[in-house]
């Protein structure tokens, strides 16, 4: 198993700092895989690459699995996102982002116990990238949304809400105004529910969803939604658990995967040495069960419980004091205790 080769992309900003720690940890716990670095960013960039090389992409596709760290995309101009060519050369369709109550990490909204799954659609919508300029004062984005797309997008989340013990798949939507394309979302959602009636389905409207995941978000089990809702309904439900640095994803296609933290690369920390490796590593870990690892994966997700319930040890943003390092130690400590 150990002969398992992982691309691994540390990315930009606090990304290499965060990856160093959580191969540290997935290394001290056991799991010494060949790990096959990559460029992508502005590391690639630096180099005279594009910033999502073929190379890398190719490389990932061949070995299967990637642990991804973040890249940062220039707003406005520059170069196109690293991660949206990356989802979509890949096909990684669905983008499934858990969002988790740890105990003792406080946050406005830490009374609640939050334990609901987001998976946003991950390649067409608003990302698709189709934009034009057919005047200097007019700018157009074109939404696409098909069939096919929304279709195996909602076996995926049927499936896995099933494997998961999951018992109502929600989606999220707007079709009440974009009647065409979220409309055609919304009947595919329902056409593919009739195949799973074992799982409760129901929808709600993107605006309201934002307003009930502040103030019940335990009536919710799996969201699912397109791109655009997704990338932000994820950040609002990071926030509700505490914050950015603990939120973990997965990037899923048929035949790869990539996994890879919710947040960016953080440029306002990066290089500090504080930033939270929690997120990556919360990623590592539904890896580690993509492959089959789960007595490793429950390990080290037993020693974080631990040191986030100890609070001792806890890094800035969730209002502790230790960097990078100590909590990467403490991590590994508890998990070899
Ligand atoms: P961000 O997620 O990088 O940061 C938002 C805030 O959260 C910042 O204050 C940051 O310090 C904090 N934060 C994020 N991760 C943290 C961590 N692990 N520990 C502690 N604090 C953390 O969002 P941004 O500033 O809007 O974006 C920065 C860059 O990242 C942009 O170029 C953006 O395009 C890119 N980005 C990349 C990805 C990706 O590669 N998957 C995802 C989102 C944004």
């Amino acid at each position: 198993m150990d002969a398992q080769k992982i691309a691994v992309v540390p990315g930009d900003g606090i990304g290499p700092e965060i990856m160093q720690a959580t191969l540290a940890i997935l290394e001290a716990t056991g799991f010494k895989p060949e790990w096959v670095y990559l460029d992508a960013g502005l590391s690639a960039i630096e180099k005279g690459l594009d910033p999502m090389p073929e190379a890398t992409i190719e490389t990932i596709r061949e070995i299967g699995i990637a642990l991804k760290g973040p890249t940062t995309t220039p707003k406005g101009g520059g170069h196109v996102s690293a991660n949206v060519r990356l989802r979509k050369a890949l096909d990684l369709f669905a983008n499934v982002r858990p969002a988790k109550t740890l105990p003792g990490v406080k946050g406005a909204f830490a009374h609640m116990d939050v334990d609901l799954i987001i998976v946003r659609e991950n390649t067409e919508d608003l990302y698709a990238g189709i934009e034009y300029q057919p005047h200097p004062d007019v700018a157009q984005s074109i939404k696409v949304i098909t069939r096919q797309g929304s279709r195996r997008l909602f076996k995926y989340t049927f499936d896995m809400a099933r494997k998961q013990g999951r018992k109502k798949v929600t989606v999220v939507h707007k079709a009440n105004i974009m009647k065409l394309s979220d409309g055609l979302f919304l009947e595919e959602f329902y056409n593919v529910a009739k195949d799973n009636t074992d799982i409760e389905a129901d929808d709600v409207i993107v605006d309201n969803c934002c307003m009930q995941l502040v103030t019940r978000p335990q009536q919710f089990d799996v969201l699912v939604t397109e791109n655009l809702y997704g990338d932000i309904i994820s950040d609002l439900c990071a926030g509700l658990v505490g914050g950015l640095g603990i939120a973990p994803g997965a990037n899923i296609g048929v035949g790869c995967a990539v996994f890879e933290a919710v947040h960016g690369s953080a440029p306002d920390i990066a290089g500090k040495g504080v930033a939270n490796p929690t997120g990556l590593l919360l990623s590592a870990l539904m890896m580690l069960r993509h492959l089959g690892r789960h007595e490793q994966a429950d390990r080290i997700m037993n020693s974080v419980l631990r040191v986030c319930h100890d609070g001792k040890c806890l890094t800035m943003d969730l209002g502790g004091k230790a960097n990078t390092k100590e909590y990467t130690q403490e991590v590994i400590t508890c998990a070899a205790s």
